[in-house]
């Protein structure tokens, strides 16, 4: 076996791109200056990567969990319990978790305002936590949080409850909020539960001091909780379980913490880190340089690639991907020897789309262990001849361990 690294899977979001005309027909990445990158694939191995499969386009959460080696046809548990997960809320196999949104309902439960005028103070947003989380209704356990503005996320723990259920948010103000009903026979707890939720929830709001204040102040009170994105935590090992590696998660956005802790890592909080162009790249190299000798395997995180194609701003997204380059740079330097790394996206969105869309997304694969192929740069011209040919995205767990030491031979 290969002597024990520590594995780095080092994700741009959104990575992947077309030629772009404002740049004479180059992708943002083969436009930017990435001297690293271009090290990295000279000394190593790159490649072309259908993240899910061939012609699919990945949302994030979906591609996350394929790019951490699960299938994400068997093992995607919809929105709720990743977004709870990176709200700080913790799921266990069996609970439900929905996204939720604080709104202004009428006595008639006809939706007024569905964000409450979306200033809702960290203030406000604690004291309605607080009138919610820990109830209990029948034997279901009610877990909430506030995270930012009108938005939330929220749990339900107890025996026999499912996802399939309609939604209770109408998405139109005017309208009255829905009765949750079951899809399939075994969901009939859960809409109860849900219709109970919602009732429950305008009652204990309407009653607070704080929605007399807001009504006061001429602003909409926050007397109902809507739900959404539900989903039940499945029965998914962990990385641990399948194979007793410690893992972290160095990440700005909720919803990348979410879909790792969903797996088992533990999210390690570097100052500065955020989801936009802003974050501290050299903090986040120093917290990954000092987090090699504690994990076998650091999933890294940054969001602004995604951002910058979703507002079709290519310099930004070559900004992005440069700044990662320095980064990595620092991080090669520092602790190269004691590592195996793959950098890649989780799915192309170009620039010139401002959507994700299905084309493979460039990979390199790099460690002191790992022999050259023939390729010299990082774009994705290059990438699709080189030694790794097209890859799926559960390959690159496997290949980050089998280099890094992290897998039992296979046989005698
Ligand atoms: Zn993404
Ligand atoms: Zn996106």
């Amino acid at each position: 076996m290969e002597s024990k690294r520590t594995a780095i899977l080092f994700i741009m979001d959104g990575l992947g791109d077309r030629p772009v005309p404002d740049l004479n027909g180059k992708t943002p990445l083969e436009f930017a200056n990435t001297p690293t990158f271009d090290m990295l694939v000279s000394q190593g191995q790159s490649g072309l990567m259908d993240v899910i499969g061939p012609g699919i386009t990945p949302g994030s959460d979906a591609a996350h969990l394929a790019l951490f080696g699960y299938d994400p046809y068997e093992n995607y548990p919809g929105r709720g319990p990743l977004e709870a997960q990176g709200a700080g809320l913790s799921t266990k196999p069996g609970d439900v978790a929905f996204r939720s949104n604080f709104a202004t309902v009428d006595e008639n439960f006809i939706v007024q305002d569905r964000r409450a005028g979306r200033e809702i103070s960290s203030e406000e947003g604690e004291i309605l936590q607080h009138a919610l989380d820990g109830l209990e209704i029948e034997d279901v356990l009610v877990r909430f949080i506030h995270t930012v503005e009108h938005r939330g996320a929220l749990v339900l723990e107890g025996p026999g409850l499912s996802p399939r259920i309609t939604d209770v948010d109408p998405h139109e103000t005017g309208k009255r909020v829905l009765e949750c009903k079951p899809v399939v026979p075994e969901a009939e707890k859960t809409a109860r539960i849900v219709n109970k939720l919602i009732q429950l929830s305008n009652e204990k709001w309407n009653a607070l001091d704080m929605n007399k204040k807001r009504i006061e102040r001429g602003l909409p009170p926050a007397n109902v909780i809507l739900l959404r994105g539900q989903g039940q935590h499945m029965d998914s090992p962990t990385l641990f379980e399948r194979y007793g590696i410690k893992c972290a998660v160095i990440a700005g956005g909720a919803l990348y913490i979410g879909t790792a802790k969903y797996v088992g890592m533990e999210h390690v909080l570097v100052e500065g880190q955020t989801g936009t162009i802003d974050t501290n790249f050299d903090n986040i190299a120093s917290k990954v340089i000092d987090s090699v000798e504690n994990y076998d395997y650091i999933f890294v995180h940054i969001k602004a690639t995604d951002n910058a194609s979703h507002d079709h701003d290519v310099n930004q997204k070559v900004l992005a991907i440069e700044r990662s380059d320095q980064m990595i740079g620092k991080i090669i330097e520092a602790v190269g020897d004691r590592i195996v790394i793959a950098i890649s996206g989780d799915h192309s969105t170009p620039v010139t789309i401002g959507e994700h869309t299905c084309d493979p997304v460039p990979i390199i694969l790099w460690g002191t262990n790992i022999r050259p192929d023939k390729t010299i740069t990082f774009c994705e011209l290059e990438s699709s001849i080189g030694g790794l040919g097209t890859i799926r995205g559960h390959d690159v767990l496997p290949l980050l361990l089998g280099y890094s030491g992290q897998i039992e031979k296979f046989g005698a």
